[in-house]
């Protein structure tokens, strides 16, 4: 019938919206999905922003590819946490949303997340060749050395005030992400 087909019509194209609002390398929804997300947000509820820790330094260390990985791997650990809604903000920044208020269970779950991630061992593989073509010669056809690093993120808490835009929030949040990173990186602040 009509209504069934308007229906179905209707479902493919809500899915296909979704299916755009993807982000391709961290396989996260991005900015406009977050910005649709806040709209419909509850009055208990509260926001993160995280953004990686010296990210600049790590690309020019190992290279903008490695640091590509590193992105989708935040992406895979932010997705697969409970309790929250992950989003990739843009660039190396991510948003959590969460449909709660409660200041102690949030504290204990981006303290998890830090951790988490900090933790984490990033395998890189040594792309570096001795300049020297004895040593060099005597490395070919060994296996490729590689060696383990860490990557660090900061977050900034804001939980939603009264009668606050969706705006002011984000705000707050970001705000409370520069004083991570002005307290020394690698920490957790709320907005006050
Ligand atoms: P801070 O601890 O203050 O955040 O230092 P930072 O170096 O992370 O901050 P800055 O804003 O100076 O640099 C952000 C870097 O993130 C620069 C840019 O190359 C990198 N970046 C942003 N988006 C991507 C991306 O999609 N892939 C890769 N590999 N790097 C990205
Ligand atoms: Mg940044
Ligand atoms: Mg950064």
């Amino acid at each position: 019938t009509l209504a069934a087909s308007l229906s179905l019509l209707l479902s493919l194209a809500s899915q296909m919206l979704q299916l755009a609002y993807i982000d391709e390398l961290t396989q996260l929804p991005q900015r406009r999905a977050l910005l649709n997300h806040l709209s419909r947000l509850g009055r208990r509820s509260a926001v993160t922003m995280l953004d990686v820790d010296h990210f600049k330094k790590f690309n020019d260390t190992y290279g903008h590819d490695v640091g590509d990985q590193v992105l989708k791997l935040l992406g895979s650990l932010l997705g697969s946490e409970r309790g929250l809604s992950a989003y990739r903000y843009g660039g190396e920044e991510f948003t959590l949303v969460f449909r709660h208020n409660n200041k102690d269970t949030l504290a204990e779950k981006l303290e998890q997340v830090r951790a988490k991630v900090a933790e984490y061992p990033l395998v890189i593989r040594q792309q570096t060749r001795p300049q020297d073509s004895k040593q060099g010669k005597q490395q070919r056809g060994n296996t490729p050395g590689s060696k383990t690093v860490h990557v660090t993120i900061s977050l900034g808490c804001a939980i939603r005030a009264p009668g606050e835009t969706t705006e002011q929030l984000l705000k707050r949040a970001d705000e409370a992400l520069y004083s991570a990173k002005k307290a020394g990186r690698n920490k957790v602040a709320f907005a006050r």
